[in-house]
């Protein structure tokens, strides 16, 4: 799509010249190109762990004398996989929905009520790597207007996240407060951290920063990106600040007055 506009002299009907608008092409080939390496990655996404039960199924079925170990061992790991592709197509229709701009469901939701919900969750996570949860509330009477579910998993990614990327007994703090109608949510780690050529990527989809880290702690590499489609959805902002060893701690900032409703509705 190529758009051609003439140009008159001064107010009249002479053309002297055209504008050869190529800005919309490039701007379609950038996102033709990013859904084809999307299509691309989800399609090799899929077809590993599809690969590899196919493979232990084979040689359960051809190998008479496996040991009971032995075939428990492929058992558990036919499982895994099939729990992973699960995650896998789970996190893409979770995402697609996102993007889809059919009308979403608005509800008003208590912000310290979402928080102890998500709490539930994440705390049964950072016990087994006995990481310290600390809450730190500036105002705990916050009403948000959002899309059903956004704020729930925007909060359950982010600090699952800071709990997956941090060692054993590690910290992860979590800091809540309000600025000019925002209320700013801090998620601070003292994990591994992001190498500074990484950060601005990180949100892009299936982008991982080591691919077998993320593969072992069950990433698929969509959380990021999903978490910021549903901020972005909500009218809010999120961004990282990191260093390498010493850890990361994601800003996330949402409109909670009266606007919001209007524009989300
Ligand atoms: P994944 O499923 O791999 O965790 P995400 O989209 O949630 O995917 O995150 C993308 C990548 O960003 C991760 O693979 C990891 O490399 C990096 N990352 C995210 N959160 C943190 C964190 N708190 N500390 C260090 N690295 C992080």
């Amino acid at each position: 799509k190529i758009k051609i506009d003439p140009v008159h002299f001064e107010d009249t009907d002479a053309v002297i010249g055209f504008i050869i608008n190529i800005e919309n092409v490039t701007e379609y080939v950038k996102l033709e190109n990013m859904r084809k390496e999307f299509v691309a990655n989800v399609s090799h996404e899929l077809k590993t762990p599809i690969t590899s039960i196919k493979g232990f199924v084979e040689t359960l079925k051809m190998t008479d004398n496996l040991d009971n170990d032995t075939k428990n061992r492929f058992l558990t790991i036919i499982e895994n996989e099939a729990t992973r592709l699960t995650r896998l197509v789970d996190d893409i229709l979770l995402l697609s929905t996102i993007e889809n701009k059919t009308k979403k469901k608005v509800d008003k939701v208590d912000l310290f009520e979402i928080f102890e919900e998500v709490h539930e969750v994440v705390n049964y996570i950072a016990k087994k790597k006995n990481i310290k949860l600390k809450y730190q509330f500036e105002n705990e009477d916050i009403d948000l207007w959002e899309y059903s579910g956004y704020v729930r998993q925007i909060l359950l990614n982010i600090i699952s996240n800071a709990i997956k990327y941090t060692g054993e007994n590690g910290k992860v703090n979590i800091t809540q407060y309000v600025k000019g109608g925002n209320v700013f949510i801090e998620v601070q780690d003292n994990g591994i951290g992001i190498p500074e050529e990484d950060i601005n990527r990180i949100f892009e989809r299936f982008y991982r920063v080591d691919k077998a880290r993320s593969r072992s702690v069950g990433g698929t590499g969509l959380g990021l990106a999903i978490t910021k489609h549903m901020v972005k959805a909500l009218n809010g902002n999120i961004r990282v600040e990191s260093e390498l060893g010493v850890g990361s701690k994601f800003i996330i900032e949402l409109p909670f007055n009266t606007e919001l409703a209007k524009k989300v509705s």
